[in-house]
């Protein structure tokens, strides 16, 4: 099941995409409060705005302007939306998304292409141990989606690693969609429970919420650890509420494929000009066949970098490598621009740190410097030097890092407003 435009060359795919782009730029001229007081605003006539390149003349969205003018988005009447879903905001408060019939029906639809693509077919059963309400869109999509493709679901939920084994040894599903951190959990529960991980039947796992590759598409630590214990494929999807598309793994495992149908992608560097091939850039959507609310040039905060070469799979549509990082915790140290989830995967590397806190500041002459505190209970007086070295390596940087007390970490980890713990702090002033 792969969609012909996305066996398509790559001119036949612009092409089509523009095509849909013009369609796009009159639904929300007509439709859209916002986009049409914006077009005023900027004295843009969307009849001059043709190809691709020309979507580069739209100024971009915001989170912050979803947020501030979060009714107008709105292109259908309230009695026309369906479903009543909110993402988090930047200022606090959350944003809502709605979607109409016709929008159930897309995300549907890209769920399927997007399981399709990960090598799921008609004759296998999906676990799905994330939750299905409490106004989250990706639950209730991967239902919708596995119901158009064909094969079967079992909606357990979050948690309980009790009731997702009996669930897997009694309904034999072949894939699990999960959070990576989650089916460590589940791979504790087998062990402690005589459960033989060979025999579960479980194919593979559909991980969402936490980056599991490197830039080069090898598997991270956490995807390693996972690996190293239970012999399954792990295919990662990326997605948010705000693109109502995911960018899903195909079977060659080389990064989320563009699904040209559903969305349009930009990466974009800080002067949002866009980036040269195989450079890093934060991803900048333009959302196609959304009726409720469509989104133009809509900016992430996702750093990441573009592979377009043919995938073995037969598509050629583009493929979206790991998410680097947020726009907003970039690093710039020494000439090396880096992100703390790199930082953390090479903490990872080091079973001795119990726990750890990255801080980012800003020295006195306004450059960005990185301070580690880790905490340890292993005595032996090479360690840090070891930690520096496997930085050097990995990273080309040696951040300062310091072992100090274990409260005093677990103090610095539990943030003020009380919930998740942080593992990055962030002083640099803005
Ligand atoms: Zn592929």
């Amino acid at each position: 099941m792969i969609p012909e435009i996305e066996k398509a060359s790559a001119t036949a795919i612009k092409t089509f995409q523009e095509e849909k782009l013009r369609e796009l730029l009159q639904y929300v001229n007509t439709l859209s409060p916002y986009y049409r007081k914006l077009f005023r605003k900027h004295k843009l006539s969307i009849s001059k705005i043709n190809t691709l390149e020309d979507l580069q003349r739209i100024p971009t969205t915001t989170k912050d302007d979803l947020q501030q003018h979060n009714d107008s988005f709105l292109c259908v009447p309230k009695n026309q939306i369906v479903d009543f879903v909110t993402t988090s905001g930047t200022l606090g408060e959350p944003v809502t998304v709605g979607l109409t019939d016709g929008d159930l029906e897309r995300l549907a639809y890209n769920e399927a292409i997007s399981f399709a693509c990960a090598g799921i077919g008609t004759d296998d059963i999906l676990q799905l141990t994330t939750t299905m309400d409490r106004r989250f869109m990706a639950g209730l999509a991967y239902f919708l989606g596995v119901r158009k493709l064909g094969a079967g679901i079992i909606r357990v939920g979050a948690g309980i690693p009790e009731l997702q084994w009996d669930t897997i040894l009694k309904f034999r599903p072949t894939y699990l969609i999960v959070v990576p951190s989650f089916l460590l959990k589940l791979m504790q529960y087998a062990r402690e429970n005589e459960i033989a991980l060979s025999d579960s039947g479980i194919k593979g796992a559909i991980c969402i919420g936490e980056p599991l590759r490197n830039p080069d598409f090898s598997l991270n630590v956490l995807g390693q650890k996972i690996r190293d214990e239970w012999d399954i494929e792990l295919y990662t999807t990326y997605a948010s509420t705000e693109m109502s598309t995911a960018f899903t793994e195909c079977t060659a495992q080389q990064g989320g494929h563009h699904h040209p149908e559903l969305i349009i992608v930009e990466l974009l560097d800080e002067n949002e000009r866009p980036v040269d091939d195989g450079k890093e850039g934060e991803l900048v959507i333009t959302t196609l066949g959304v009726e409720a609310m469509p989104l133009l040039r809509f900016k992430t905060g996702d750093m990441m970098t573009a592979h377009r070469e043919p995938c073995p799979c037969g598509r050629n549509s583009l493929r979206l490598g790991p998410v680097l990082g947020r726009k907003k915790q970039m690093i710039k140290y020494k000439g090396t621009t880096l992100y703390p989830p790199a930082l953390h995967n090479a903490l990872n590397d080091f079973p001795e740190v119990d726990s750890f806190v990255i801080e980012l500041y800003h020295n006195n002459i306004g450059t960005d410097e990185i301070r580690i505190k880790i905490a340890t209970k292993s005595t032996a007086t090479n360690l840090l030097a070891r930690i520096k070295d496997h930085f050097r390596s990995k990273l080309r940087v040696t951040p300062t890092i310091t072992v100090r007390p274990i409260e005093e970490i677990a103090r610095l980890r539990s943030s003020k407003l009380g919930r998740k713990p942080v593992s990055v702090i962030d002083l640099r002033a803005r």
